[in-house]
C-alpha cells in the first residue's frame, strides 16, 4: 500500500526518500526530484525551499506555496561545566522532550527521546513521574538530532553516536524510531554509521524480537539494573510481565554482527541493587553472551528515593565482574549540574505540583 501523501502546508520532516519520491511524481516532477529534496531536507538542512538550488524554479514555488520543514522548537538550553548542553524542544501541540549533546575526546553522543513522557513506570527514573503523553513521529525524532547539531555547530567530519536513551521506550514506537533510524543512516539523508546508533530498551520482549528482524538494524541495549526477578519488579515494573528469564531467553537469540555484543546497562543504587551477590548474579546472568555492562552511578534528584552508590561499591561491582571475563566500565552521568537524569528538565519547567501529581499510565 502506498504512503499517503502528505496534504498541504504539512511538515515534511520525516518523510523518507521513497515518500518524498511519490510527492514529486503527484506534483508532476520526475522521480528523482523527490531524492534531490531529500538529500536538500536531511543533509544539507534545508529549511526553506527556495535554497534548494538543484530543484527547479517552478517545482521550488509549488513546495514553498503547500509545505515546510519545521524542526521541533528549542524552548530551553543548559550547559554544563563538564561540556555536555541539555537541550528542552516544544513540540507542535505543546509538549516538550528533552535531548542531550554530549561532546567527549573527538566525538559527540546524542542522547534523543522517543516518546513524551513514558509507561514503563521505572522507580529510579525522572521522566517516568510525567506518564507517557505519545509517540514521537519520526519528524520529530531526526528533528531533534538536527536542531541540535545545528545550533551546536557540530563540526561536519565528527563521528556522532545516536542513543535512544532519552524520555521514552523506543521499542513501545518502534515504527517510528526504524523509520527515522533509516533517515538518519541514509547517506543522502543525516548518513549517520549504523553501528554508531544504539536503541536501549526495559526489556519489551515482543519488541527485541521484531528488532531483530529489520534489514538495517541498530545496536541494542538492554536496562538491566537488577540481579533477581524480585529485585527487577520492585525497580522495574515491567519485569512482572516480561521476566529475567525470557528477557535473557531473547537476548540469545538476538542477533549479533561479528564485532558486535549487547550492552547492558546497570544503574546503581546505594544499598539497593549494588552488592558484591548482585554483581556476581549480574555475571552469572551474561554467562555466555557476546556483552559489555555499563555500571551507571545514579544521578539523584529530587522527588526520589534513591542514592548514589559510593565509588568504592562502584569499583567493587566493577572488579567481581571482570573477574568473570565481563567487560565492565563506569559511565559517569554527564552534565550533573543542569539536571542530567532524563526527564529532571521538563520535570522543573512544569513545575514541581504537577510532577508530583503526574501519575505513569499502564506499563508496557
Ligand atoms: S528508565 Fe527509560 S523505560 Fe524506564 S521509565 Fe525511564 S524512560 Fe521509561
Amino acid at each position: 500500500m502506498k504512503p499517503a501523501i502528505p496534504p498541504p502546508q504539512e511538515n515534511l520532516l520525516g518523510l523518507d526518500k521513497l515518500e518524498l519520491c511519490q510527492l514529486a511524481e503527484v506534483l508532476d516532477e520526475p522521480k528523482f526530484r523527490g531524492k534531490q529534496l531529500f538529500h536538500d531536507i536531511y543533509a544539507r538542512r534545508h529549511r526553506d525551499f527556495a535554497q534548494c538550488a538543484e530543484l527547479p524554479a517552478h517545482f521550488r514555488q509549488i513546495l514553498s506555496s503547500r509545505y515546510r520543514v519545521d524542526y521541533p522548537e528549542i524552548k530551553g538550553r543548559r550547559a554544563s561545566r563538564d561540556g555536555s548542553v541539555r537541550y528542552l524542544f516544544s513540540l507542535h501541540d505543546g509538549e516538550s522532550v528533552e535531548t542531550v549533546y554530549m561532546p567527549d575526546e573527538g566525538r559527540v553522543t546524542l542522547c534523543v527521546s522517543s516518546q513524551v513522557g513514558c509507561a514503563v513506570n521505572c522507580r529510579f527514573c525522572f521522566t517516568a513521574l510525567l506518564g507517557v503523553k505519545r509517540n514521537l513521529d519520526p519528524g520529530e525524532i531526526v528533528g531533534q538530532i538536527i536542531a541540535v547539531t545545528c545550533a551546536e555547530q557540530h563540526p561536519a567530519g565528527t563521528p556522532l553516536n545516536v542513543v535512544f536513551m532519552g524520555m521514552g521506550e523506543p521499542l513501545l514506537n518502534l515504527d517510528s524510531v526504524m523509520k527515522a533510524v533509516r533517515i538518519m543512516v541514509d547517506a543522502d539523508g543525516l548518513a549517520i554509521a549504523l553501528r554508531r546508533i544504539t536503541i536501549s530498551t526495559a526489556g519489551v520482549i515482543p519488541k527485541i524480537h521484531l528488532l531483530a528482524r529489520e534489514a538495517v538494524r541498530p545496536k541494542l541495549a538492554i536496562s538491566l539494573n537488577a540481579s533477581t526477578d524480585e529485585q527487577r519488579t520492585e525497580l522495574m515494573p515491567l519485569n512482572r510481565k516480561y521476566p529475567l528469564s525470557k528477557l535473557f531467553e531473547a537476548c540469545r537469540a538476538f542477533p549479533l554482527g561479528s564485532r558486535e555484543h549487547l550492552t547492558f546497562e546497570y544503574v546503581l543504587l546505594d544499598g539497593v541493587n549494588d552488592t558484591d551477590s548482585d554483581a556476581r548474579r549480574v555475571g552469572a546472568l551474561l554467562a555466555g553472551i557476546r556483552s559489555k555492562v555499563n555500571l551507571i552511578p545514579y544521578n539523584a534528584g529530587q522527588g526520589l528515593p534513591y542514592r548514589p552508590s559510593p565509588l568504592r561499591r562502584v569499583l567493587a561491582f566493577q572488579k567481581i565482574l571482570q573477574d568473570q571475563q565481563i567487560p565492565a566500565f563506569i559511565r559517569i552521568s554527564r552534565g550533573q549540574d543542569i539536571m542530567a537524569a532524563c526527564g529532571q528538565l521538563r520535570l522543573a519547567e512544569m513545575g514541581d505540583s504537577t510532577a508530583q501529581a503526574a501519575q505513569p499510565l499502564s506499563s508496557a
